[in-house]
């Protein structure tokens, strides 16, 4: 959405969920590195500050985020599922493209992991799937473990992490390629701007992830294993 879309959305929700309260709502988009928001009361207007890496969300996100905002100003009881959903879209697709606060490159990332080596991997995925083309990043485990932010790669630090979850002899050898690959992809693919949106897992994004072997399966041994790693 734009500036101008999320303005009106938001106005429209405002009247939908509180007619009775007769408030001014200004939304915006404003630049930050975070995924904060805030809300503000400031006599008859509200104003909304969303982060700028949400202009792309679906609209339904975008909703539940005005909901979560605004149960902070007026009484709103929200189903927690709603809030899930919210997190879970964050995690998802906001929080790989925001690279984490702390600039520098921590010394202890390492890729050498106690079953998997992920520099083995990227070099070997490379050469099956972009002919060796792609240049090696710092590639390394999570610090920690992670079970929704699964992976990501920050294009600013050239760092491509998979979570230490999956450094687990549990875990067959193609679910870490097919993670290490999903990243690739992002590195093959850089985030593009269409009509002012960012874009991260285009169309064409997903049509390559989807033909990697066994892409299915891979994906249903995730969603039923990661809680178990
Ligand atoms: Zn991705």
């Amino acid at each position: 959405m734009t500036t101008m879309e999320i303005n009106a959305f938001y106005q429209q929700l405002f009247n939908e969920y509180f007619p009775g309260k007769h408030f001014t709502v200004q939304t915006e988009f404003y630049s930050t590195k975070t995924a904060n928001h805030y809300v503000k009361r400031k006599g008859r207007y509200l104003h909304y500050k969303i982060s700028q890496h949400f202009d792309s969300a679906p609209e339904r996100i975008l909703k539940i985020l005005f909901l979560i905002l605004s149960s902070k100003l007026f009484r709103l009881k929200l189903k927690p599922e709603l809030k899930k959903e919210y997190h879970s879209y964050v995690e998802n697709h906001i929080m790989p493209d925001i690279p984490p606060s702390k600039p520098r490159i921590s010394k202890q990332y390492t890729a050498v992991g106690s079953v998997y080596n992920l520099n083995d991997i990227f070099d070997h995925i490379n050469q099956i799937h972009f002919s060796g083309r792609i240049k090696r990043p710092l590639i390394a485990w999570s610090l920690h473990k992670s079970y929704n932010r699964l992976g990501f790669y920050s294009d600013d630090r050239a760092l491509l992490v998979i979570s230490r979850i999956f450094d687990n002899r549990k875990v067959p050898a193609n679910v870490v390629e097919y993670l290490v690959y999903h990243e690739m992809l992002h590195i093959h693919f850089p985030a593009q701007k269409i009509n002012g949106r960012r874009r991260i897992h285009t169309p064409e994004f997903r049509k390559i992830e989807h033909s990697f072997p066994d892409y299915k399966s891979i994906n249903i041994w995730i969603k039923k294993n990661k809680h178990r790693l």
